[in-house]
């Protein structure tokens, strides 16, 4: 099939007979269920964007399919920056708020799949079947959720500091057609959208024995037998996509993924018992850099996003002359070109790694996955600083539609417009910066691609400081 449509995305969706659960209730149709309807539309729209843009969206494939271009497995530098055009479309279609547009987890797949040998080092099986999944997945478009990390009780007691062995994800047996699995995994993000869960290793784990059973690496329908997913409450409260802009539309859901004796059938295994080879695994493959080309191409979009919205609302409010509102917008200009300027290093510099793939370079977006976390919540500050009380006099559709709405024109007009037009520029800041979805925005950002105090550390590792240290020593011996 390759590319496919947002029909055949939500006709997908609403076969999957997935165990997913939201206060208190089971879900029916989540193609239809109020927590999830509208932003299964919103990444439909997404697939959509392929058919109505086939030569910038998707490519041709070694089978003659059109495929989504976020499968491609780059074969040059042009490859990597159309990769990255297709991947703005789609982050641009959210302003940066879908983190988790299906893009993300493909282009990992495509790189653990040009990186076969390195699974077949552990199982030969595991090599074979990492490349079945990927033709598999790009084949049906398929829409992937994925999940890291084990649950913990305790962060100081914990065994090795990362797993707790009686909540954590782990190994029950192998059977002859699969092996067994029991335990929890938090968090799957957009798990109740999507058709099937990537179960990668990301904790560190103890290259001993005891490590064993909890390092495992597999993927399995959202609808296997025994798996559940227990979502969190919903911000999508069905109001207007006037009153609610983003997350009436951009509620990408967050889920816990409990296992209860799972199986997974042995073609869906790419790792089981090798904890070095998990714990390797992402920086081996490179299918992380990937996975921050996708990352860095969000951050573009979204700094973009937000840029766009102080400097409406700076033009709606007459404050663009204003030093205080101009030293801030300067500020997000300088987050907005860092962000284009890390992409583009990125891209340019993309080189062939030892799979094959032309992978971008690695340090600026790794720069950029470290910095964003920190410069994102000052663009949501900068939002509420300029916006103040206008963000909370903003009445509602509903006010609007009422005999009240003549007092709403007379007391809320911008400086360049009508009062409906400024209060709902000031809904869209209030939902971007102050509502349970801005709030989940920011937690999203702080954290979604790890503990950031680890993604430091490997920024350190991953940077060859001999160099510099030499000349340091060098200078230091200089005797004129
Ligand atoms: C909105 C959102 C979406 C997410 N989506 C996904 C997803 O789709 N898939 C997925 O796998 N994961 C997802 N994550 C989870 C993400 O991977 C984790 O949040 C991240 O790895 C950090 O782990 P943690 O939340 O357990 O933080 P913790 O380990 O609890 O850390 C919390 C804080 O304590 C600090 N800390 C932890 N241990 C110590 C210690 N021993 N000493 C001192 N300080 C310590 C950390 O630096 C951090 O600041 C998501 C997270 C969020 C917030």
């Amino acid at each position: 099939m390759g590319a496919r449509s947002g029909n055949n995305y939500l006709s997908a969706l609403r076969k999957l007979k997935a165990d997913i659960w939201i206060a208190g209730a089971k879900v029916g149709d989540v193609t239809t269920h109020p927590a999830f309807e509208r932003c299964a539309r919103s990444i439909a729209s997404l697939y959509d964007l392929q058919m109505e843009a086939p030569e910038a969206m998707t490519y041709r494939t070694d089978d003659g399919d059109r495929a989504g271009l976020s499968f491609i497995q780059p074969k040059s530098v042009e490859d990597v920056a159309r990769r990255g055009r297709m991947m703005k479309r789609w982050a641009d279609y959210a302003g940066g708020m879908l983190g988790r547009a299906p893009d993300y987890l493909n282009c990992s797949i495509a790189a653990m799949a040009a990186a076969h040998d390195f699974f077949a080092e552990s199982d030969p099986r595991y090599g074979d079947n990492i490349v079945n999944y990927y033709r598999e997945a790009r084949k049906h478009d398929w829409c992937a959720t994925h999940t890291l990390v084990n649950p913990r009780a305790s962060r100081a007691k914990t065994w090795g500091g990362h797993t707790d062995a009686n909540l954590a994800l782990r190994l029950v047996e192998k059977t002859r057609d699969g092996i067994i699995v029991n335990g929890c995994r938090l968090l799957a993000t957009l798990a109740p959208l999507s058709e099937e869960m990537l179960v990668f290793p990301s904790t560190v784990l103890r290259v001993e024995p005891e490590a064993e059973p909890f390092a495992l690496a597999f993927a399995i329908n959202c609808d296997a037998k025994g798996l559940r997913f227990l979502c969190r409450e919903t911000f999508d409260l069905n109001r207007s996509h006037f009153d609610h802009p983003l997350s009436s539309r951009f509620e990408e859901m967050d889920a816990l993924a409990i296992f209860d004796n799972v199986l997974v059938p042995w073609e869906r295994v790419f790792l089981c018992g090798d904890p070095a080879r998990c714990n390797a695994l992402y920086g081996t493959t490179n299918a992380v850099v990937h996975m921050m080309h996708q990352v860095v191409v969000k951050n573009v979009a979204k700094s973009e996003f937000m840029l766009g919205l102080a400097a409406r609302i700076a033009e709606v409010s007459d404050a663009l002359s204003l030093q205080h509102v101009r030293e801030r917008l300067a500020e997000m200009i300088e987050v907005t070109e860092m962000m284009r300027a890390f992409l583009r290093a990125g891209e340019a510099d993309a080189a062939a790694d030892r799979w094959g793939m032309f992978t971008p370079s690695r340090p600026p977006l790794d720069v950029a996955r470290n910095l964003f976390p920190k410069l994102y919540p000052r663009m949501v500050e900068i939002i509420q600083l300029n916006s103040s009380s206008s963000m909370m006099a903003i009445p509602s559709e509903a006010d609007f539609n009422s005999p009240i709405r003549a007092e709403i024109d007379r007391y809320l007009p911008g400086a360049d417009v009508e009062a409906r037009e400024r209060v709902a520029l000031y809904r869209l800041a209030w939902d971007a910066a102050c509502s349970s979805f801005a709030g989940r925005q920011l937690l999203y950002e702080r954290f979604f691609f790890g503990d950031p105090v680890k993604m430091a550390s490997a920024l350190v590792d991953n940077t060859n400081l001999k160099p510099l240290v030499e000349r340091v020593n060098a200078f230091l011996k200089r005797a004129d």
